[in-house]
């Protein structure tokens, strides 16, 4: 989210879809704190019902599914730029992913040089949530045909659902069955419906942010960072408190600093846009 960081000897590099990865040794520490309380919790309610592969195997599901879910996020954002002629390459590190262009113009058929539009990085950067909730949609509708329990997906439709319609996963007649294959599909799903609703609030630099930036500077004819940075620093603070309220002090924090980092931005600028 805020720059590429320093490539170490302890990264993990290889290639997908053609595309150069990168996964920095942060990102499997930062992943394994975040999920150890929810290994623990899932470890506590497998032992009540008598069989569980315990805390590490668990917290290793954990960790492998954020790794795959983050990865096909970042894989939205760059099959976009692919689409736009543009190559780049992906790196996970501490809080999450990064598709990072190689080279910042395409060259269209005739062989001009073509900056890519405001329209064009929208979609850029929607493409990356949009692929990852339809994994999360995939995943989810693949268990419920195996007759599996989710209950992250169930509580997900709950919140999300339009009104009347009833909530498939809220089914009795589904089952956990075996822990691994719960733990796969719950956290799987998990990830994959929250990170992207998460990365969507238009808090610059997430993704939501940019799409305020890029849709500011279609509508203004200006660049878009000052309007970005007055809607991200408000909506920081917004959804700070409203983690605060519900006891997720951590988000809290993040997202006060967020907000932080766009009020400083702001004052680089010498205040607001005026509108
Ligand atoms: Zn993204």
């Amino acid at each position: 989210m805020l720059g590429e960081p320093t490539p170490s000897p302890y990264d993990w590099r290889f290639t997908l879809m053609g595309f150069p990865v990168r996964i920095h040794w942060l990102f499997w520490v930062i992943t394994a704190a975040l999920g150890y309380n929810m290994a623990m919790g899932a470890n506590q309610a497998f032992s009540r019902i008598g069989t569980t592969p315990g805390i590490v195997p668990l917290l290793l599901v954990w960790i492998l599914c954020v790794m795959a879910s983050v990865l096909v996020h970042e894989l939205g954002h760059a099959i976009a730029f692919r689409y736009y002629g543009i190559e780049s390459s992906i790196v996970l590190y501490a809080m999450g992913g990064l598709a990072i262009p190689t080279a910042g113009f395409s060259f269209n058929r005739s062989g001009f040089r073509r900056r890519l539009t405001h329209a064009n990085h929208v979609v850029i950067s929607l493409a990356g949530p949009f692929l990852q909730f339809a994994s999360a949609i995939v995943v989810a509708g693949l268990a419920y045909a195996l007759g599996f329990f989710v209950p992250t997906a169930a509580e997900a439709f709950e919140w999300l659902k339009p009104n009347g319609i009833s909530n498939p996963w809220a089914n009795e007649g589904l089952s956990i069955r075996d822990p691994w294959t719960f733990a796969i599909f719950d956290f799987y799903v998990l990830v994959s419906i929250w990170w992207p609703l998460f990365n969507l609030l238009p808090v610059y630099p997430l993704d939501g942010g940019h799409v305020v930036q890029h849709t500011a500077a279609i509508l203004r004819r200006s660049d878009g960072y000052q309007e970005a940075h007055m809607i991200g620093a408000a909506f920081g603070f917004l959804v700070a408190w409203w983690f605060f309220q519900r006891g997720s002090s951590i988000n809290a924090l993040l997202f006060v600093s967020l907000a932080m980092n766009n009020v400083q931005a702001l004052q680089r600028f010498g205040g607001p846009p005026r509108w």
